[in-house]
């Protein structure tokens, strides 16, 4: 176990509520609790400062996918070290980012053709976003109207002022609207609650139509449309009916919008596909992909897009047409390499081929919430949960928001070894692909009860 060789546990909590601000966190709740301090992790486990032990049920906030201290990750980290851990992309290359642009663009949809690199899933969205935009300044026929994104309710594509224009989700993005660019929301099929009051599949997702008129009414100032494909992650894990992405990817090709994908949430297998894109065989203007790029260690992302936008991009130096965008850590070769050594365990492992029996477990397993007398909806794609509490299930109540259920129940499975983190009260399971049956049948176990105890009592 690594404790600290200069500080106590008990030292560093101290010094933890003195020194740091932490994300998407009411700090002064955090100043009151006792903060967990991670020291380690192996496999589908972390390991706290006091030596406790608990199930890694979120994946690090979705990121890891073969586990923790996976050994050939690690190796790969090592042996890039011994070389060089940074020299930048501006004006330069390096091997592990030129050998994992390659492997990525063999194993995405097949129309992408070139790679994009940044450091996050917000900057993987803003530059899909400014490359759409620039491509019709300058492209082969120039639409200079076309500088407006379509975007969908409860859509979320990261915290950067750019992303949260395309963002749809009040609670984080309301405050921030005299900042941001105005961007044509239209609405994402919830199911569970739809806003045409409808059932599917009865309603044979006429909801599309929003979508379609949105697009036919504005596509001459709409340079691309921005879309978490089957299920958007941070809204509620909201899934949509099969074909929906499919249908908008259809409707943006024939409105002559630009499609962007972002896969940064389902990216790297927890769709049980390695793109959610490829479920449904969509060909995206842009994938968008950061999170489980580099296996979930090191920060890494990339915007993968046609050879058609990167060649408007291409000309005579006084043109101007570079796209001048760049962040400092862009194609770190540390962060690469573990890229390249985690899609090699994708082989090595055959993780894919191991997700199905494991994605049916997870959903047997599911129905026994249905039980829980405030569970609302279940849904679940791949490794991808969410189960959405209310405080009356016939008339879909929600909780008030300052009873902080999610929260509670989050504690009460923490206290029980498991690590969750909510959005709202929507109770996220995303383990790490490489987690094993039994884990996943404790994951499911200290779930279940840590409901019932908050929700029932
Ligand atoms: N897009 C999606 C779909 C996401 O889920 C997230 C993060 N949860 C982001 C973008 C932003 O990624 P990051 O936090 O790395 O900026």
């Amino acid at each position: 176990m690594t404790v600290d060789p200069e500080y106590s546990p008990e030292e560093l909590a101290r010094m933890d509520k003195q020194f740091i601000w932490h994300p998407f966190t009411q700090m002064a709740d955090w100043l009151v609790d006792e903060p967990l301090i991670i020291a380690a992790g192996q496999g589908s486990y972390l390991e706290d400062v006091h030596g406790r032990r608990y199930l890694d049920g979120v994946s690090s906030l979705w990121v890891t996918v073969h586990g923790h201290q996976q050994a050939d990750i690690d190796r790969a980290i090592a042996e890039q070290l011994s070389c060089i851990g940074h020299s930048t992309a501006l004006g330069l290359s390096n091997v592990p980012a030129i050998k994992l642009a390659k492997k990525l663009l063999e194993v995405a949809p097949r129309n992408l053709a070139k790679v994009f690199y940044s450091d996050n899933g917000s900057t993987a969205v803003e530059v899909s976003l400014k490359m759409a935009f620039q491509f019709w300044k300058q492209g082969p026929e120039p639409r200079l109207a076309k500088t407006r994104f379509i975007c969908f309710v409860n859509g979320y594509h990261g915290d950067t002022i750019g992303s949260v224009s395309v963002g749809g989700i009040d609670t984080f993005h309301k405050l921030y609207k005299p900042l941001l660019f105005r961007s044509i929301k239209v609405h994402s099929p919830y199911c569970y609650r739809c806003h045409l009051g409808k059932e599917y599949p009865e309603c044979q997702m006429s909801c599309l139509a929003e979508v379609e008129a949105a697009m036919s009414n504005h596509h001459e100032q709409v340079a691309a449309v921005i879309i978490e494909p089957l299920i958007q992650g941070a809204g509620g894990m909201i899934t949509f009916p099969p074909g929906y992405t499919r249908r908008v990817r259809e409707l943006a090709a024939r409105y002559d919008i630009l499609f962007i994908a972002d896969e940064v949430a389902t990216g790297f297998g927890r769709s049980g596909a390695l793109f959610a894109c490829l479920l449904e065989g969509i060909e995206p203007d842009f994938l968008a992909l950061a999170k489980g790029i580099s296996g979930g260690y090191l920060p890494l992302a990339a915007t993968l897009t046609t050879q058609e936008v990167f060649d408007a991009f291409c000309g005579a130096y006084e043109k101007q047409k570079t796209f001048f965008h760049g962040h400092t850590y862009t194609a770190n070769p540390l962060a690469c390499a573990a890229g390249l050594a985690s899609l090699g365990v994708f082989e090595s492992e055959d993780t894919l081929g191991k997700m199905p029996g494991k994605i049916t477990f997870l959903g047997d397993g599911l129905q026994s919430f249905w039980g829980l007398k405030h569970v609302g909806d279940i849904r679940q794609l791949g490794f991808m949960v969410g189960i959405e509490l209310v405080l009356d299930r016939d008339g879909k109540k929600p909780y008030p928001y300052e009873t902080r259920t999610g929260i509670l129940v989050v504690e009460e499975a923490r206290r029980r070894g498991l690590i969750m983190r909510p959005l709202g009260d929507v109770i996220v399971l995303m383990p790490p692909l490489s987690i094993s049956q039994d884990e996943l049948g404790k994951v499911l176990e200290i779930t279940y009860a840590s409901i019932k105890v908050v929700t029932e009592r």
